[in-house]
């Protein structure tokens, strides 16, 4: 667009860009009105052991967008990250994540259940994480081990040293941690062995094709394997069917989540799907 020729001035003008740094800024606007107002939500998606029996939940944040309907969170929390209203939006999740344990533990279906919270690097990186932490379990009085923290390997690796110190300290006062989209990263295992980790989580990527494709399935048994060999447990994410259940289930993968268990659903829903499951399998 903008040419350097003859005396013309250069122009940056782009009005595709100037309608997308527009877009930015309203985007920002109302996801900070959103967060004032009530929008936000958590939606719940069932874990299941290997025998089918809902065993925890992992928390997913949703934007109920008045005009747009129900946002994704790749939607909006990029920017989130970038403004800086993910820490704001990150008290938020764990505040009412916290707030839910603590209604779970009068419903005799429910109060088994741990419940993992996803966290982002810059909110991890807060010098005052874990205070942040304790300070929710402490607001709810709830059992910390019935907390789960969701970390992804980038967030891990940016700075071990200090991310193991948090961990340690997270761990040391009950909370449980868990690797995210694990297998996605790189150099991971050479820090893996040094992590106070309780749980990874096998990327959906190699669930995908676990039944089709050779080398997925050998990173399954192999993540599987080194789980075991750790004594940390091992979940796969992304299950949607039967078939890649029962190879998981033949691998020896400990916990599952999926759509052909649930889709993250409302609380309401969540807990009918409890209720429903609590006699039978999911
Ligand atoms: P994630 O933590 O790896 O979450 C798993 C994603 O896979 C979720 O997408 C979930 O809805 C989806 N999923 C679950 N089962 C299946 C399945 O069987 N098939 C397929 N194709 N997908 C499945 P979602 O809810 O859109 O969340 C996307 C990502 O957004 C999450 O990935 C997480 O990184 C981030 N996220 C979600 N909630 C929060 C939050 O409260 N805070 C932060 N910082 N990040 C969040
Ligand atoms: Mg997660
Ligand atoms: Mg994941
Ligand atoms: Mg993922």
């Amino acid at each position: 667009q903008a040419k350097n020729s003859g005396r013309d001035v250069i122009r940056f003008f782009d009005p595709d860009m100037q309608a997308a740094i527009e877009a930015r800024v309203a985007m920002e606007e109302e996801l900070r009105a959103a967060l004032e107002n009530g929008q936000l939500r958590l939606y719940y998606q069932v874990q299941v052991d290997n025998s089918r029996h809902a065993q925890s939940a992992e928390a997913l944040l949703r934007w109920a967008h008045p005009r747009r309907g129900l946002i994704p969170p790749m939607q909006f929390i990029p920017l989130a990250e970038e403004t800086g209203l993910i820490l704001p939006i990150g008290h938020w999740v764990l505040d009412t994540a916290c707030a839910q344990l603590a209604k779970w533990q009068a419903d005799p279906a429910a109060r088994h259940l741990t419940l993992a919270v996803n966290v982002s690097a810059k909110q991890f990186r807060q010098e005052d994480f874990v205070q942040q932490v304790t300070a929710a379990v402490e607001r709810h009085g709830i059992n910390p081990l019935l907390l789960k923290l969701e970390l992804t390997e980038s967030t891990v690796l940016e700075n071990t040293d200090d991310a193991i110190t948090k961990m340690s300290a997270l761990k040391e006062y009950g909370v449980k941690l868990s690797l995210d989209d694990f297998g996605t990263g790189y150099s991971s295992l050479s820090h893996l062995k040094r992590l106070p980790l309780d749980q990874i989580k096998i990327d959906q990527s190699f669930v995908r094709d676990v039944t089709t494709d050779n080398g997925d399935a050998v990173m399954v048994m192999t993540m599987v394997d080194l789980g075991m060999n750790f004594e940390v447990e091992v979940i796969a994410e992304g299950v949607e069917t039967e078939e890649q259940f029962k190879a998981l289930q033949r691998y020896g993968c400990a916990s599952l989540q999926g759509y052909l268990f649930s889709k993250p659903v409302p609380i309401e829903q969540f807990e009918a799907l409890l209720h429903q499951g609590k006699r039978r399998q999911l």
